[in-house]
């Protein structure tokens, strides 16, 4: 295996890999190693060029840094790319070698399932580091989705309160863009405390069963977003607030699960001129990493997840709070204040 450290600005260190013998090429960024080793899911992805994969790896990794301090786990920011299509290209040699890279870091690094990586895969991959996580032996941490929903369910009540005034989402509607195994469960929340539901999703049974389960109306994916609501969810795929479907937004808070959901970094500025509050996806959306972080330490319960993943909606009442004193978009705020807990952890 050959390997080469990629001078990046701003970066602690990439690294890209190269194995003849398994096909292998992969690069490994880590943001930040300030708050504890880096950690981030590898993605498996046939990127056009060199350059898009070092782009991809390098935001994806600062976004980690971001996430993983505001989700309070002594943990930096990393990622991984392995550039291959999951479909056609991956091989056990090539998980492997993928594996004897991570080892290669002595621990700066722990990596994770992401796209394009599967349970199993992670299992290979763990056959040769320790420096792997996410793989859920003995029971420990499983499958995160309840725990995102209950993230989410916890900072929607933390915006409900922030604009609103509201103790509770008793009263309030809300319409959830994909009711897959997030929104679903979310949905479940929503109902049992009270609220009213509006629901879209392309999987007409997923509807069929919140509409019956939660007495919630079924809109197409479109009206869901433009739905007279008090709160949207987007709970789908990532980009659905863009410049297209800004001015149709008439819900009053933001608050969901999907990754990316603002398809441009402007749409921050543009939620808050028009006095919508966004929580920002990678706060509300933590729950996954979390449990990634206790797995990784070996202090994973389910009380002490549910006691981390409450503590969501105090971190995001902190940015409301922030960004109401300082007029500020949410999204910057959070980055801002993710960017501090490094600081004052450089300055200890
Ligand atoms: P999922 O695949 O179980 O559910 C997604 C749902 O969205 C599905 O029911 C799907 O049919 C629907 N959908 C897809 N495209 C759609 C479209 N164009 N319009 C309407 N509905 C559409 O996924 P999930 O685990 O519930 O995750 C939901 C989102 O939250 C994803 O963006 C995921 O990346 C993000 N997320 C999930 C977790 C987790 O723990 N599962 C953690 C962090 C972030």
């Amino acid at each position: 295996m050959e390997s080469r450290i990629l001078p990046v600005d701003g970066w602690s260190k990439v690294v890209h890999f190269t194995d003849k013998d398994s096909g292998l090429e992969a690069i490994i960024s880590v943001h930040d190693a300030t708050l504890g080793p880096a950690c981030g899911g590898c993605r498996i992805f046939p990127y056009a060029s060199f350059e898009a994969g070092l782009e991809d790896v390098k935001n994806l990794s600062r976004g980690m840094t971001y996430k993983n301090a505001l989700g309070g786990i002594p943990f930096g920011g990393g990622k991984a790319v392995i550039f291959a299509d999951p479909k056609k290209d991956k091989s056990p040699e090539m998980l492997r070698a993928f594996g004897n890279a991570v080892n290669s870091l002595d621990g700066l690094y722990y990596t994770a399932e992401d796209s394009g990586v599967s349970e199993d895969d992670m299992k290979t991959i763990q056959s040769v580091t320790k420096y792997a996580a996410g793989i859920h032996a003995q029971g420990v941490g499983g499958n995160p989705s309840p725990f995102t929903s209950r993230g989410v369910w916890r900072g929607m009540q933390a915006a409900a309160r922030q604009k609103f005034g509201a103790d509770s989402l008793k009263g309030l509607t809300v319409s959830i863009l994909g009711v897959g195994a997030v929104g679903m469960e979310l949905a479940r929340l929503i109902n049992e405390e009270g609220g009213h539901l509006v629901v879209a999703d392309v999987n007409d049974a997923a509807v069929a069963e919140a509409v019956k389960r939660f007495d919630a109306k079924a809109v197409s994916p479109e009206d869901a977003i433009a739905a007279d609501v008090d709160i949207f969810s987007p709970c789908a795929l990532g980009g659905s607030i863009n410049v297209d479907t800004i001015d149709q937004i008439k819900a009053k808070v933001i608050a969901g699960a999907a990754n990316n959901q603002l398809k441009t970094p402007d749409m921050d500025e543009a939620l808050h001129a028009r006095g919508i509050l966004y929580c920002p996806d990678y706060v509300i959306n933590a729950a996954g990493v979390i449990s990634v972080g206790l797995e990784i330490l070996g202090t994973w319960t389910n009380d002490e997840m549910n006691r981390r993943i409450d503590k969501i909606g105090d971190t995001l009442t902190e940015i409301f709070k922030r960004a109401d004193a300082e007029n500020a978009p949410t999204g910057a705020v959070a980055d801002r204040l993710a960017m501090e807990v490094i600081e004052n952890k450089k300055a200890e």
